[in-house]
């Protein structure tokens, strides 16, 4: 395997305007790591692309020499699949220009972007991508896959938003998907995953939305039952406007201790500490006025004392869950 990322290295030194990484190197490690502590694998090459050309020359290469090879966007695969040993790994995280269409309510953004590359883009303009939670996760990762998060329902998923794909195929040309063009491969990009091609750019629709009313509510375990019940029944009539989140866990015991999406970092009534609860988190993206009374009825099985409701900016949304998710997690 040396051998061959020593090969791939010699067919693309001259012309590649990206960096490549071999082990050893100064930025190596840095460079190798993923999210996913767990998954520490040592690829032979890293080839950090600057732009297309450098794609089209690292894929070419590759399948000259038939080196395994792996594509990387914001490195979150959660199975390691933007990495592996002794192989090639194609990383576009030099690739994150995002331009955004104010009146058309478009943009485009390149495969190497992160959740908050495109948010602070767009929200420039009061406009939105629906995307995840965490705003250090890869868009493109996500998007091949589906993509869910906050604004799931009022919106689709983030592959629902997409207008059309360009990719640079395993031959080495470049390709556009969409509506009219390979429909089919369209088609499979809109939530088929990241065997395709490599993405180097997406065309999406926008919305606007600039803040939300976030409410959030502990039920203690002897009501949880109750609560996803009548969470269900509550959901199948609620308004597209509302997201309603619950997960099932242990209470932090002290203040600012907390692992999960919605943070309860500030009221956790005392009885409630390290016991197991249901925590709800909850978004309502129409008219705050409207929203507050569904959002009240809605919180109405949880502990009083944990209850609160507050308008956010959308960044603020987008970046809540950031650090309790850090890099090298396990
Ligand atoms: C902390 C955290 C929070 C998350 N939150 C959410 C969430 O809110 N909603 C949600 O839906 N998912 C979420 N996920 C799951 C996440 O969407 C997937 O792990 C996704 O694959 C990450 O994308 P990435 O670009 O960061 O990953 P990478 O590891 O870079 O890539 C993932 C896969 O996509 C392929 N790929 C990457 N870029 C390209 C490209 N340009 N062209 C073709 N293939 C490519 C890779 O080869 C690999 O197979 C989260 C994951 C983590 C770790």
């Amino acid at each position: 395997m040396a051998e061959a990322s020593e090969e791939v290295y010699s067919l693309l030194h001259r012309r590649f305007k990206g960096g490549l990484l071999r082990p050893g190197e100064s930025g190596y490690d840095d460079a190798r790591a993923i999210w996913n502590g767990m998954v520490a694998r040592r690829p032979g090459l890293l080839a950090q692309c600057a732009d297309v050309t450098d794609i089209q020359n690292a894929v070419r290469s590759a399948s000259e020499i038939g080196i395994l090879t792996a594509v990387r966007c914001g490195g979150h695969s959660l199975a390691g699949f933007s990495t592996c040993d002794g192989g090639l790994v194609i990383d576009l995280s030099r690739m994150r220009n995002v331009t955004v269409d104010a009146e058309a309510r478009r943009a485009r953004f390149a495969g190497g972007c992160l959740l908050g590359s495109i948010d602070s883009a767009t929200q420039k303009v009061g406009l939105v991508f629906p995307a995840g939670v965490v705003s250090h996760t890869g868009a493109s990762g996500l998007i091949l896959g589906g993509g869910t998060g906050w604004l799931t329902r009022r919106f689709g998923l983030s592959c629902d938003n997409v207008e059309g794909f360009s990719l640079v195929t395993a031959d080495g040309s470049v390709a556009r998907a969409n509506s009219r063009e390979n429909p089919d491969l369209f088609w499979a990009l809109r939530g088929g995953g990241g065997n395709f091609g490599v993405v180097t750019e997406f065309e999406v629709k926008l919305h606007p939305l600039t803040s939300v009313v976030f409410a959030e509510g502990l039920s203690p375990e002897t009501d949880i039952e109750q609560l996803l019940e009548y969470w269900r029944d509550f959901m199948a009539e609620a308004p597209l406007d509302l997201k309603w989140n619950i997960d099932l866990r242990l209470a932090p015991l002290k203040w600012n201790i907390d692992l999960r999406l919605a943070p309860h970092k500030e009221k956790v009534p005392s009885e409630l500490r390290g016991r197991p609860v249901a925590g709800s988190s909850l978004i309502w993206t129409g008219d705050p006025d409207a929203g507050r009374p569904l959002l009240q009825r809605a919180l109405s099985l949880c502990n009083p004392d944990s209850v609160s409701s507050r308008i956010v900016p959308f960044m603020d949304l987008q970046t809540m869950a950031d650090s309790d998710f850090p890099h090298g997690r396990r």
